[in-house]
């Protein structure tokens, strides 16, 4: 048994959504909680800052239909049928390889949908609120609301509620390595001060809540591959999420989950300074790589749907970048310019040449690219309808483009440069529907939870919207398992 005496019932590493929901569910149930937090106090709340908070929501008290559907359509890449057989099983009875597998696993993801509306209606009770708000996703399949003051507005709140409730809170302070005892039960943290001296603080529980690796490439290219050096985060929030709460509970004997080698991305202007200076107007023109040639379909969905794989397919050409060639019939589509947070102008030129030279890309390659797609556009027939998909597809090119094809002929031509930007890893730790951290048998590592992006529950394409979400709703059932007497416990598993 550990011997030292505990600083406090509950470390939290990270004051995010995750880390910070996770603090004042704590606190509420009795617990004393000490927050680890590396940035300083003016720069606290990671990605969580950033965010305008969208959440795949009808309204405050429902998810969207497509929620749970999301997930599943999206649990990973041909996941073995005999897992997927498995898990119709009572939990207790799932063998240990299907507890520990990498899969957002039906229960931990019911436990997710199922908890959002209390998990909001949690937070109304700080006076936060969630509703319909503008975004730059001109078209969209499914239902968003967001919180009021976006992320920011809710680490705010939280850190008032915690540090009312007698947290005590550590910034400039980095997590480095968990503390066990002899029987493997997590006891607490080891952390750097800002003065680099390192201290062991030992705790009755520790939660990881510190996000993913966008913060360090070394973790980036281990797992994304050299392409990780195109790849910078979407906001500076990232930059203090460098992977160390991934490393230290993998080193712990935690099981993965979620595509280590993938992220959610978003696709910027890489001349930009601002956070999150989103270019999303493509679907309405063609994508050229530095070769001026095209390589995606444009637009296959709604870009909501599409722009996570599209944007890492980015990533995949030569220098990490693309730029999205339109010209001056985008005045036909209403808020055009909402899907443009670049505070960068726009290239014009007033014809494709000129174009070319100023964005430095070959003009004996783009001209005839852009007149190849403009050959294979459909015939205008009807009205142009920009919010709806109209099977206005390319024919005879490769790629295709399935929507919204419209030659490319009226000056003036325009352009951004764009790269794929990372809003977060998809890798992180397998819990269980307790925010429990468990090991590569599928048990728990008791005294482990982990919440946020440092819960692993996505594969292929992001079920946007739901990452703010993840935190707040992880860190809660953490915070609210953490402070449950054992017989509350028992109770609950009966
Ligand atoms: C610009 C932008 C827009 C986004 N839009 C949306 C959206 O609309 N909807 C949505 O659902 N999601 C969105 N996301 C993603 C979402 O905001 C994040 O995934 C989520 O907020 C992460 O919360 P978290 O608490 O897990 O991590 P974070 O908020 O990143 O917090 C992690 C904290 O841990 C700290 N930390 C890291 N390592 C250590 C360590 N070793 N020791 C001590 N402290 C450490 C960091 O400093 C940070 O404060 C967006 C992200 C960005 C950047």
């Amino acid at each position: 048994m550990n011997t030292e005496q505990s600083e406090s019932d509950l470390i939290i590493v990270g004051c995010g959504i995750a880390g910070l929901s996770a603090a004042v569910s704590a606190l509420q149930g009795g617990l004393s909680v000490t927050l680890i937090e590396r940035a300083p106090e003016a720069d606290f709340g990671g990605n969580t800052r950033w965010t305008e908070a969208y959440c795949r929501m009808k309204n405050e008290r429902e998810i969207s239909d497509d929620f749970e559907e999301h997930f599943a359509a999206n649990a990973g890449w041909h996941v073995d049928p005999n897992v997927l057989a498995v898990v119709s099983d009572p939990y207790g009875d799932w063998p240990a390889y299907v507890r520990a597998h990498p899969f957002p696993d039906p229960e931990v993801i019911s436990t997710f949908a199922a908890s959002v509306p209390e998990t909001i209606a949690w937070l109304n009770g700080f006076g936060l609120r969630f509703e319909p708000q503008p975004i730059y996703l001109l078209t969209q399949n499914t239902t968003r609301i967001a919180a009021k003051g976006g992320g920011l507005a809710l680490i705010e709140r939280l850190m008032q509620e915690a540090k009312g409730l007698g947290a005590t809170v550590l910034f400039e302070t980095t997590a480095v390595d968990l503390l066990r005892d002899e029987e493997g039960r997590v006891a607490g943290v080891l952390t750097v001060a800002p003065d680099g001296r390192r201290r062991r603080r030992p705790s009755g529980a520790t939660v990881l809540a510190s996000g993913g690796y966008q913060g360090d490439q070394e973790m980036m290219t281990r797992y994304i591959g050299p392409k990780a050096r195109h790849i910078r985060p979407v906001a500076r929030g990232g930059y203090y999420n460098k992977g160390e709460g991934l490393r230290m509970a993998l080193a712990a004997g935690a099981a993965p989950a979620g595509e280590y080698g993938s992220y959610h991305a978003e696709p910027v202007d890489p001349r930009s300074r601002q956070a999150e200076a989103v270019v999303f107007v493509w679907p309405y023109g063609i994508l050229v790589n530095k070769r001026g040639r095209r390589f995606v379909d444009e637009a296959s969905a709604t870009v909501d749907a599409i722009y996570d794989n599209v944007t890492r397919s980015i990533a995949d050409q030569p220098d990490g970048i693309a730029w999205v060639i339109f010209d001056a019939q985008v005045e036909d589509i209403p808020r055009w310019r909402t899907s443009i947070r670049s505070d960068q102008p726009a290239y014009e030129a007033e014809t494709l040449v000129a174009l070319a030279e100023q964005l430095e890309l070959p003009a004996a390659e783009l001209e005839p690219t852009v007149a190849a797609f403009n050959a294979a556009c459909p015939p205008a027939d009807g009205e142009f309808t920009p919010f709806v998909l109209d099977g206005r597809g390319t024919t005879g090119i490769e790629p295709v483009k399935s929507n919204w094809s419209r030659p490319i002929v009226k000056a003036p031509f325009r352009a951004y440069p764009i790269i794929s930007a990372n809003c977060f890893t998809f890798g992180g730790l397998k819990v269980n529907p307790d925010a429990q951290v468990l090991d590569r048998d599928g048990r728990v590592i008791p005294g482990l939870y982990a919440a946020g992006e440092t819960v692993g529950i996505y594969h292929q394409v992001y079920t946007g919207s739901t990452s703010v979400l993840r935190g707040a709703v992880f860190g809660r059932l953490a915070g609210l398992h953490a402070a449950m007497t054992p017989q509350e416990r028992r109770d609950a598993a009966e």
